[in-house]
């Protein structure tokens, strides 16, 4: 039987695990914190928070995958009512439409937008500069990058099309994605995976002193690429990601809120989660999650002084009927972002010799935010197990 080592318990983590142990391997995850999930945990009660406002998009292969394995769970769908308060800020208004110019992005039968130029210059050649704007300012809701118009066009357009699609690809697993993840842990648990919570491994000579017997099995290290970076002592592992604001906030209900606010002048998103999942929060209370990217020499108190302009314009008098409030900045842990020139076979590659894969949402795999995670997983899987088999043929 083979044996797989997996380091991290996240999502790519765990999707590893799985995939690994279904194939027949012996698997054993060590997971730093105390709980597995990573950035994919929700917070317990009274407030279910998600690590900042997180959707489940379904046009991805992981979306197959999880429902397949029932590992979902049941949705909170959107009530027709709520999806119709989606509010976009334009030229400091709120609107209930985007602008036409934007539209003219969402086409069908536009080429395929070029990896090696900027959004803004290709887009502004199609929609005009503020229609250019509104869109790069519109993708952010998946991109968590202050300045979408700067990455590659190609990169960029695949999310802004993907965040704009009809009917909706975003998902809401009822209770937020903890219960995925509790899923995911109980189907690793049935299939035999051992899993250490509360396992940093800081070194992979680590690993010989936690497995028993010591193994030379694969090891799939499915951590932060910042961590992988000090855990391999690798200074290559690098790749650009974005520093984002993160708002949580209670308030008491009134009729009328938004349902979601997009910022089309900066770029800036603020979801209210009780308006699909009424268990996030307690009777009388809705859930409001927002993101607020902010440049290298931006505050959080910077994103945050926009998140309230957005809060005053979409809940009005939100802040006499705030019950709980919560800041943080994620930073560098919001994904992969491509810079014109480069597209995901560029970043850090999974394969990294010796038995060595990498997996997470900043290495070299296609797809959307975890997605890419999901997709490097299943690709270090395969890779660690196909060697694996080869070296037993060769021996
Ligand atoms: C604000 C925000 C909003 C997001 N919104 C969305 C969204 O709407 N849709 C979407 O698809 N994705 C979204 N994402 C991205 C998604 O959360 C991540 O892509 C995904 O959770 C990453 O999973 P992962 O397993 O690759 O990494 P992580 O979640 O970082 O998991 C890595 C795990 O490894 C553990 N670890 C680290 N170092 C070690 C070590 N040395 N030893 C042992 N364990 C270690 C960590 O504790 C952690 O549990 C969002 C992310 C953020 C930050």
């Amino acid at each position: 039987m083979h044996r797989i080592t997996v380091i991290g318990g996240g999502f790519a983590g765990l999707t590893a695990a799985i995939t690994a142990a279904e194939a027949g391997a012996k698997v054993t995850v060590y997971e730093a914190h105390h709980t597995l999930g990573g950035w994919a945990r929700t917070a317990e009660g009274p407030y279910r928070t998600n690590e900042g406002p997180h959707a489940l998009y379904s046009g991805g292969p992981h979306w197959a995958w999880l429902k397949q394995r029932d590992l979902i769970g049941p949705l909170a769908p959107i009530p027709p009512l709520e999806a119709a308060r989606l509010r976009l800020r334009h030229r400091g208004v709120l609107r209930r439409t985007p602008p036409f110019a934007m539209l003219k992005l969402l086409r069908r039968g536009l080429p395929q937008a070029p990896v090696d130029v900027d959004f803004q210059t290709w887009a502004t050649g199609i929609a005009g500069e503020e229609g250019a704007r509104a869109a790069a300012h519109y993708s952010a809701v998946a991109l968590f990058h202050h300045d979408p118009g700067a990455l590659s066009a190609a990169f960029v357009w695949e999310r802004l099309r993907r965040a704009t699609k009809l009917p909706p690809e975003a998902h809401y697993p009822q209770g937020g994605w903890a219960t995925m993840i509790d899923r995911m842990a109980a189907r690793a648990w049935n299939l035999g995976v051992r899993m250490e919570t509360l396992s940093r491994v800081d070194s992979l000579d680590d690993l010989d002193g936690l497995q028993s017997p010591a193994t030379d099995a694969p090891v799939i290290v499915a951590t932060s690429l910042d961590a992988a970076r000090r855990l391999l002592k690798d200074d290559s592992l690098t790749w650009t990601s974005g520093r984002t604001a993160l708002i949580d906030l209670a308030v008491r209900t009134r009729r009328g809120d938004a349902f979601a606010v997009s910022d089309l002048d900066e770029t800036g998103w603020l979801e209210r989660f009780t308006a699909q999942d009424r268990s996030l929060a307690p009777a009388g209370e809705q859930l409001i999650q927002g993101q607020f990217p902010i440049a290298p020499h931006e505050t959080r108190a910077d994103g945050i002084a926009r998140a309230e302009q957005l809060l005053d314009l979409g809940f009005p008098g939100w802040r006499e009927r705030v019950t709980w409030r919560r800041e943080s900045v994620a930073s560098g842990r919001t994904g992969a972002v491509d810079l014109p020139g480069t597209s995901w076979r560029d970043r850090p590659a999974v394969d990294r010799g010796d038995g060595i894969y990498l997996a997470g949402d900043q290495v070299a795999a296609p797809g959307v935010l975890s997605e890419v995670s999901f997709n490097s997983a299943l690709t270090a899987v395969s890779l660690a197990l196909g060697r694996h088999a080869l070296d037993l043929k060769r021996a």
